[in-house]
């Protein structure tokens, strides 16, 4: 009988989830066979442990969950060509056609044949977890531990949209203090923006955005019932000036609408949260007259972003660490998400393997040169 492993599955159609015993997979020939040693909880678990319309049209049970992770190589395809046993690796989530237009076009992350990880297929809050090696990233294990490694994925979102645009000598601002936010706040920084503010309503992320280094937080709620109170009270320790660059971070729809009222004449907003239902905006008053740029933007450019994540965090530019709130196990997945829809957490880090390192005969591989970058030597 083949061996088995512990996986967080959605098994109905219906709210939570359960931790159940299948078979390990096995890779496929262009496969690898990841021991998984972090994964981390993500808005989009939320959403199917929730089981919101979402899911229910999108998700087909059984399933296992988890998109975000790290760990070592313990198998790979007869057809895989440069990853080895031993290798330390994250993976991006989003398995392309590599054959349509955007894919042929470097816009794999618009590909509309896209399979993301637990969510069109089998996940990572796993044992083990198979995935195509088009999808792998070498992480370096002296400079990245399981806890942030397996945050590049969701990290790699704020990357994107934040280093789009130059924010050097900048004044913007983040509305969303959420991750993804938080993770935002980190990245204006380290590129040089002149002034970070940021809003949000839970006391929790407020501190945490503080310790991201934020100018100043609002609170939209010191501001209600008039939400031009908030435009005021930005534009005033803007120095009575709209913000140049604004990221739209949490999909609220309050949100969006100050974002357009509160960035300057010429400025830039940036629009990243997803509301969950059509907003609406004035688009002469607040768009066409004030001369705006506006980007719509979605996931990550792969892999590009993942190169500017790896300077960020391997090259210790940015601390994630205040962020993780928790590292949990398998077995307390239901009890994270209900204590993540409380927004009472910021990323929640689950170790299916209890913490421990891969069992590899003849020790792990700290590093397998990346034979992308120009130079490295190639391993094999
Ligand atoms: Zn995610
Ligand atoms: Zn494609």
């Amino acid at each position: 009988m083949a061996e088995s492993m512990f996986a967080v599955r959605k098994l109905k159609a219906e709210r939570g989830l359960s931790v159940c015993e299948i078979p390990r997979p096995t890779p496929g020939p262009e496969d690898v066979l990841v021991y998984v040693e972090a994964a981390s909880l993500c808005g989009t678990d939320l959403h199917i442990w929730n089981w919101d319309e979402w899911s229910q049209r999108r998700i087909k049970p059984p399933l296992t969950l988890g998109h975000e992770f790290c760990g070592t190589i313990v198998a790979v395809g007869e057809k895989v060509r440069t990853a080895v046993v031993g290798d330390y690796v994250s993976a991006e989530s989003h398995v392309t056609c590599g054959m349509c237009y955007q894919c042929r076009t470097g816009q794999a992350h618009m590909c509309p044949h896209t399979q993301i990880l637990g969510v069109d297929r089998e996940g990572a809050f796993a044992n083990y977890v198979v995935v195509p090696e088009k999808v792998i990233w070498q992480n370096n294990r002296a400079k990245l531990p399981p806890e942030i490694a397996t945050l590049q994925e969701p990290f790699g979102n704020a990357v994107f949209s934040t280093m789009n645009q130059d924010l050097s000598g900048q004044s913007v601002l983040v509305l969303g203090c959420g991750p993804i936010g938080l993770f935002t706040i980190g990245i204006c920084k380290a590129v040089g923006a002149k002034a970070v503010f940021a809003s949000d309503v839970h006391p929790f992320r407020i501190q945490l955005a503080t310790k991201m280094g934020a100018t100043q937080v609002f609170n939209p709620k010191d501001h209600s019932p008039s939400d031009g109170e908030i435009v005021d009270a930005i534009v005033q320790a803007n120095g009575g000036y709209g913000v140049d660059v604004v990221l739209e971070m949490s999909g609220a729809p309050s949100a969006i609408t100050t974002a357009f009222r509160v960035v300057r004449n010429g400025g830039t907003v940036i629009l990243f949260g997803i509301p969950s239902k059509p907003v609406e905006i004035d688009v002469a008053e607040n768009m066409i007259f004030k001369n705006l740029t506006v980007l719509a933007l979605n996931g990550r450019r792969i892999f590009d972003t993942w190169y500017k994540t790896r300077w960020l965090l391997e090259g210790g530019v940015i601390n994630l660490r205040p962020l993780i709130t928790k590292t949990i196990e398998l077995e307390e997945i239901n009890d994270a998400m209900a204590m993540l829809s409380r927004g009472d957490a910021c990323k929640i880090v689950v170790l299916p393997n209890h913490g421990r390192p891969a069992d590899i005969p003849g020790g792990q591989r700290a590093r397998m040169p990346d034979p992308n970058i120009t130079g490295a030597p190639v391993h094999r």
